[in-house]
């Protein structure tokens, strides 16, 4: 690439004005009116064909997982599932743990800010530092993966 080239700024695949963010499920850039995910493709489509998908696993009140920006260099994301485990938790009753994170991302010559939601459901909030529940899984199964080492140790040095 030519060093005396502006950088071009990418235009919002829906309307062609000049994009302000991407989208973190479809990586496409957007424009401030369409980051929300019920406001571009293929996102809304899958956000209403998956609705059911979006319930908390607990009560079945609905989790959408929602993003927003408040000016053209700050987004919000909350994908509104468990980071542990994955599975979609309500804001009220199951959400246990909300953790705030800002993310940069430099795109191009611009810097921006992504302020993601963290969120993990009563199970997994005691996993957090370790990955949540399929971290505490693996965990698991890597001490017992020993365990199990050590006693075929010992009946391969038993006399037979
Ligand atoms: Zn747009
Ligand atoms: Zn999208
Ligand atoms: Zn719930
Ligand atoms: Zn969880």
């Amino acid at each position: 690439m030519a060093a005396n080239l502006p950088i071009a700024v990418p235009s919002c695949r829906e309307c062609g004005i000049q994009s302000v963010a991407r989208c973190p499920s479809c990586r496409r850039p957007l424009c401030l009116d369409h980051f929300p995910r019920d406001e571009h493709e293929p996102c809304a489509t899958h956000l209403r064909d998956a609705a059911a998908r979006f319930t908390c696993y607990i009560c079945s009140a609905p989790a959408l997982p929602q993003q927003w920006s408040s000016t053209s260099f700050a987004h919000y994301i909350d994908p509104h599932n468990c980071a542990g485990c994955g599975r979609y938790i309500c804001d009220e009753r199951h959400t246990r743990i909300r953790i705030e994170g800002v993310e940069l991302a430099h795109d191009g010559m611009r810097s921006q800010r992504y302020h993601v939601t963290r969120r993990y459901c009563g199970i997994c909030a005691p996993f957090r530092h370790i990955g949540g529940l399929p971290g505490a899984v693996r965990w698991l199964v890597g001490v017992s993966g020993v365990a199990v080492a050590g006693m075929l140790a010992y009946v391969e040095l038993m006399p037979h």
